[in-house]
């Protein structure tokens, strides 16, 4: 049995340097003939995918944490502000218009732990509800925390899950539910997943967490400052694009700038 159907929830807007995600001239680079380019500062959603499927709910990442720009690290929310949040970009309200509660969620997926994919995991803790992450981004976030050179990670975030209900996967690809994959990528962080869908309509998406930020980077096959491993992320992409070739696939990229121009949040769906 395959997956009904995927939610998309609206979390809010962060902005940001066109720089940490595109490279180059796209990025604004300086180069030899245009000493000068013009800065582009672009914002972007932040969102997450709810997997309604027979077997059990999934939820794809939780957002960003609406007090973060009082509670994270200054330099990390100087350059990733958030730029829209108000009540409605709340989980639990973005459950609501599909009929759920935090409780009625079996699975919680994480992309990779940075503040933007892990900060509204609050109200799911008490259910005790596995939260299912490669178990080398959790060592690698927290080697980088515990070094003072957290990046998008941030302590206010993580502080508050010792002795959550982890479930660390060590797998390049795991079968989640039936027609569910996640697959480790690394590339923009040392443990970054996606999560392959086959849905019972016969479709087939990607949802690329932060692997890829923009469509531009799809087409470019680069990102910008992003990156914390160009090999890996190069491993990838070429057998994306064969994968989505093969398949007739969809790309959802959560950070697409034109994300909700193309696909409807919830209570819509794509089946
Ligand atoms: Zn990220």
């Amino acid at each position: 049995m395959k997956a009904e159907r995927i939610h998309l929830l609206d979390l809010g807007w962060l902005g940001g340097d066109i720089g940490w995600f595109l490279p180059g001239a796209a990025g604004c680079a300086m180069t030899f003939s245009n000493r000068n380019p013009i800065r582009r500062w672009v914002e972007i959603p932040v969102s997450a995918a709810l997997l309604r499927h027979p077997e059990g709910n999934i939820l794809f990442d939780v957002g960003i944490s609406p007090q973060a720009m009082n509670t994270h690290a200054k330099g990390l929310v100087e350059a990733f502000p958030i730029v829209r949040m108000s009540d409605e970009n709340r989980i639990e309200v973005q459950l609501e218009k599909v009929g759920l509660r935090p409780k009625d969620i079996d699975f919680i997926v994480i992309s990779h732990l940075h503040l933007d994919h892990i900060g509204q995991i609050g109200p799911f803790l008490e259910h005790q509800i596995p939260i299912v992450v490669q178990k080398r981004e959790l060592e690698s976030a927290l080697y980088l925390l515990w070094q003072g050179k957290g990046g998008a990670y941030d302590f206010a975030d993580l502080d508050g899950l010792r002795g959550a209900p982890w479930a660390p996967i060590h797998d390049h690809q795991f079968d989640l539910l039936d027609g569910v994959t996640l697959e480790w990528t690394g590339g923009h962080t040392a443990g970054h997943q996606v999560m392959h869908v086959s849905t019972a309509a016969g479709n087939f998406y990607t949802l690329t967490g932060d692997y890829l930020h923009m469509p531009e980077e799809y087409d470019m096959e680069a990102k910008g400052w992003l990156l914390s491993d160009a090999e890996e992320w190069h491993a990838y992409i070429r057998k994306l694009k064969l994968l989505h070739k093969a398949r007739k696939g969809r790309l959802v990229m959560g950070h697409d700038p034109d994300l909700w121009a193309k696909y409807d949040a919830a209570p819509a769906g794509l089946d």
